[in-house]
């Protein structure tokens, strides 16, 4: 709690970031155990922190990481200051106190007891504290992969992204991340011919605009399964109550009226499953024009596309052009925020069998694969060959639509929770690396 406080209440609000505070004082922290950390990074303010606990090299090392960053705040918005780690009804209010900060912690402490407990390890226990994770992962695990592989190289890796869901208080399952979509942002620019806005003219580019984000709007691309995501809802239809289990699994139909119908209550009750069964589409900016009697000659809308891992970029993009299907309007990729795709993490390793049998013992809860809609740092590291499990504490179901979630106005973890979590990442970390 002495640890999950103090790094809170260090503000690496991105942007700015100045994840360079966690840096030193998680490095503080270690030398006064005596492991060995190096802070690494391409911009002083924004470094990274690697240790290194050596097992006898049997196998190939386990690397732990939690990002040092946060999202920005509105300060007014918050019941709390967001970076007191205010202790207050069983919770820890802060923002970072379920992203990412939480994991950055366990991973921590971790490392802090396998040292002091002199624990004998068949891998390497890698830990890494990495910055802008929230949108400038130049910084961060962009550097890192580029600069610094061979001290970060490891078979296996645990970072975000998973997590333990409570309803109504009581625990019904927990989720890891295995593979997450991949975003591939596309512009629509609509080229028109520009006038006085008293004679309405048929090129109007905001017209052909609004037309053809209208259509993308309408468009919903093929549902595809993976590994991963047909585990994930062939074991969710098992523990869930029969009339939300019947869409589970019903969507993984190959009648495609069955599906059809199940995808339509998915994406009416659960957009997030809806957007697992496919590479997903949302216009998200919409601008042109300057002026009321202008009649623009360009106008752009900005699509977030998340993309399944196996999806090609060159053909969804002619996918995008058929829908759209208006000459006076270019598709292409935005190029920015970008990812690389990489394989799933299997769920066969035993690594991946350490953390569903942490979850039993730990929250007596059933394991399901996860592919998450939104991405996270693994990205870079499954490109490079390591597998990566994304691991999380518990929170209640019912925290987030409060407004308490990750990168809402307010956030907050139970106590409780953040101490099982640390049980949690010790039972698999040594589970995984501890010598057999
Ligand atoms: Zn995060």
């Amino acid at each position: 709690m002495r640890h999950y406080q103090a790094v809170l209440r260090l503000d690496t609000r991105n942007p700015p970031g100045n994840e360079h505070i966690v840096a030193e004082y998680v490095k503080q922290v270690l030398d006064k155990e005596g492991i060995p950390a190096q802070i690494v990074g391409s911009d002083p303010n924004r470094p990274n922190l690697i240790a290194r606990l050596e097992g006898n090299g049997r196998r190939r090392p386990l690397l732990i990481m939690g990002h040092s960053d946060v999202v920005t705040v509105d300060d007014a918005k918050w019941k709390f200051p967001p970076f007191s780690a205010t202790r207050d009804g069983g919770y820890v209010y802060g923002r970072g106190t379920v992203d990412d900060k939480d994991n950055l912690t366990g991973a921590l402490m971790t490392m802090l007891l396998l040292k002091r407990l002199n624990v004998p390890l068949d891998r390497d226990v890698i830990f890494v504290s990495e910055s802008g994770e929230e949108g400038s992962t130049g910084v961060g695990i962009g550097y890192l992969v580029r600069d610094h592989f061979a001290d970060i190289d490891a078979e296996y890796c645990l970072a975000e992204g998973g997590g333990v869901t409570r309803i109504g208080g009581q625990v019904k399952y927990a989720t890891v991340q295995t593979l997450e979509k991949i975003p591939r942002g596309i512009e629509l620019v609509a080229h028109g011919i520009s006038g006085h806005g008293s004679i309405p003219l048929k090129s109007n580019a905001i017209v052909h605009l609004a037309s053809a984000v209208a259509k993308i709007g309408e468009w919903r691309p093929d549902v595809r399964f993976n590994e991963t995501t047909g585990t994930y809802f062939r074991k969710l239809a098992a523990i869930s109550p029969p009339d939300v289990a019947t869409h589970y699994h019903n969507v993984l139909s190959t009648d495609p009226k069955v599906q059809r119908a199940a995808d339509d209550w998915l994406l009416e009750n659960e957009p997030r499953h809806s957007s697992m069964l496919r590479t997903s589409v949302s216009p998200n900016i919409f601008a042109g024009g300057y002026r009321s009697n202008v009649i623009p000659s360009e106008a752009k809308a900005t699509l977030d596309v998340r993309a399944l891992p196996d999806e090609n970029p060159a053909k969804f993009l002619e996918e995008v052009k058929r829908i759209v299907n208006d000459p006076a309007v270019d598709v292409r990729f935005t190029g920015q925020n970008e990812r690389p795709a990489g394989p799933d993490a299997r769920l066969d390793s035993d690594a991946y069998k350490a953390i569903e049998a942490a979850g039993t013992r730990i929250y007596n809860a059933p394991t399901l694969p996860m592919m998450s809609t939104g991405a996270t740092d693994m990205a870079q590291l499954r490109a490079r060959g390591v597998q990566c499990f994304g691991i999380g504490p518990a929170v209640d179901f019912e925290d987030a639509p409060k407004g308490f979630g990750a990168h809402s106005d307010q956030e907050r973890l139970l106590e409780s929770e953040l101490h099982r979590f640390v049980r949690f990442n010790w039972d698999v970390v040594t589970a995984i690396a501890g010598a057999k």
